[in-house]
C-alpha cells in the first residue's frame, strides 16, 4: 500500500493546458474518487498517476518516491478501464495470470494467486471460459482479478462501471467497495456519476475544467458545497437554486415573494444571492406558493416539480400526495438546511 501525492501538476496537449496545477494528497489505504463532468481532466490526471501520460510540470509521488520518470510497469500500480481490455483469445485464468507470467513468477505462486483472486471475486466457475462467454459484470470482475493478483500498491479505476446496466452497476459498486474494505489498497477511482462517488468514496475530489472545486467526505460535500457548481453537481434531483436578493424580511425572490433566511448568514442587505435548498429540505405547508407541473412517484418518495417565482423547483415528500398539474402548494424551507451563494462569484455564504 502507498500514499499518492500530486504537487502542482499541469498537463498540456500542444499549447492547450487541460490540467491547471493540481495539488492532492491521497492517504495510504484511502478510497478517493475523482468526480466531474466529461472533459474536466479526470482521465488525464489518472493516466498521469499511472504513467500513461507524461506530466508537463509538477511532481507525482507514489509511496514517497517521485515517479514522473518511472515507467508504468515499475510504478507498482494496476489500472482497470471502462472497456475491461481483456485478451479475447485467453481464458479467464490466463487473463488473470498474464502479468505474473510476464514477470516469470513460479507456477505454484501463479496458481495460488489466481485461485485467491477467483475466490474473492466469485470467478471460480469461470476460470476456463473465454471473455466472450461471460456477462459484462463477470468481465469487469476478471479485469479486477487481473489487477489484484499483482498485489499493487495503488489501484486506479477509470469509469469501470459505465458499460454495465443500472442494476449491475449498483451491485458492482458494492463489490468494489467490499474489495477495498478487504484489501485496503489505496484506490483512485474516476467517475462522472455523483451517486457512484457518494456511495463509494472515503473522499471525493470534485474537478471542473482542470481545477479542483472542492474535496471532502461525501457528506461534507453534500451538506456544505463550497460553491454553486458543487451544489448543483452533487445530489439528484439537484438542489433548488433560486436567484434573488437579501431584503429586510428575508430572501426576496424575483416575483417579490419572501423566503425565510437563517439567523446567522453572512450576506449583506441588498446583496444579490442564490438561495439553495435541497428538494428533501422543502416541506409542504406555509411559506411560499408554488404551482404544480408534474408529480413523479419513485416508490419510497414523491418528487413534486412545481413553479415558484417563474422557476421550476423540486420538492421531495414521503407522503402519497395526489396533485395534478396547476394545483397550488405551499412550501417552506428547513431553515437549518438553507444555503446561500454570492450570485457573482458563486461562492457559498453560509
Ligand atoms: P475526462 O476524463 O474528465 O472526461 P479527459 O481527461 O479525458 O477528461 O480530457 C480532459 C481534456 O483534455 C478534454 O478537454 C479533452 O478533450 C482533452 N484531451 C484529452 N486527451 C487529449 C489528447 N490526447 N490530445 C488533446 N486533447 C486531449
Ligand atoms: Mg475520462
Amino acid at each position: 500500500m502507498a500514499s499518492v501525492t500530486i504537487k502542482n501538476v499541469r498537463k498540456n496537449y500542444g499549447t492547450l493546458e487541460v490540467v491547471h496545477g493540481i495539488d492532492l494528497a491521497i492517504e495510504d489505504g484511502a478510497f478517493v474518487v475523482l468526480l466531474g463532468p466529461s472533459g474536466c481532466g479526470k482521465s488525464t490526471l489518472l493516466r498521469m498517476i499511472a504513467g500513461l501520460e507524461t506530466v508537463t510540470s509538477g511532481d507525482i509521488d507514489i509511496a514517497g518516491r517521485r515517479v514522473n520518470d518511472v515507467h508504468p510497469k515499475d510504478r507498482n500500480i494496476a489500472m482497470v478501464f471502462q472497456n475491461y481490455a481483456l485478451y479475447a483469445h485467453m481464458k479467464v485464468r490466463d487473463n488473470m495470470s498474464f502479468s505474473l507470467r510476464l514477470a516469470k513468477r513460479p507456477q505454484a505462486e501463479i496458481d495460488e494467486k489466481v485461485q485467491w483472486a477467483a475466490k474473492i471475486l466469485n470467478l471460480q466457475p469461470y476460470l476456463d471460459r473465454y471473455p466472450r462467454e461471460l456477462s459484462g459484470g463477470q468481465r469487469q470482475r476478471v479485469a479486477m482479478g487481473r489487477a489484484i493478483v499483482r498485489n499493487p500498491a495503488v489501484f486506479l479505476f477509470d469509469e469501470p462501471l459505465s458499460n454495465l446496466d443500472a442494476k449491475l452497476r449498483v451491485q458492482m459498486r458494492t463489490e468494489i467497495k467490499e474489495l477495498h474494505e478487504r484489501l485496503k489498497t489505496t484506490t483512485v477511482y474516476v467517475t462522472h456519476d455523483q451517486i457512484e462517488a457518494m456511495t463509494m468514496a472515503d473522499r471525493i475530489v470534485i474537478l471542473r475544467d482542470g481545477n479542483i472545486e472542492q474535496q471532502g467526505t461525501p457528506l461534507e460535500v453534500y451538506d456544505k458545497p463550497a460553491n454553486l457548481f458543487v451544489a448543483e453537481f452533487i445530489g439528484s434531483p439537484s438542489m433548488n437554486l433560486l436567484p434573488g436578493e437579501v431584503a429586510a424580511g428575508g430572501f426576496r425572490l424575483a416575483d417579490g415573494a419572501l423566503l425565510p433566511l437563517p439567523a446567522a448568514h453572512r450576506a449583506r442587505p441588498g446583496q444579490k444571492v442564490v438561495y439553495g435548498i435541497r428538494p428533501e429540505h422543502l416541506v409542504l405547508g406555509g411559506g411560499a406558493r408554488a404551482s404544480v407541473n408534474v408529480v413523479e412517484p419513485t416508490g419510497p418518495e414523491m418528487h413534486i416539480y412545481a413553479e415558484l417565482a417563474g422557476q421550476e423547483i423540486c420538492v421531495i415528500t414521503q407522503e402519497r400526495v395526489a396533485l395534478s398539474r396547476g394545483a397550488a402548494i405551499d412550501v417552506s424551507p428547513r431553515l437549518d438546511r438553507v444555503h446561500l451563494f454570492d450570485a457573482e462569484s458563486g461562492k457559498a455564504l453560509v
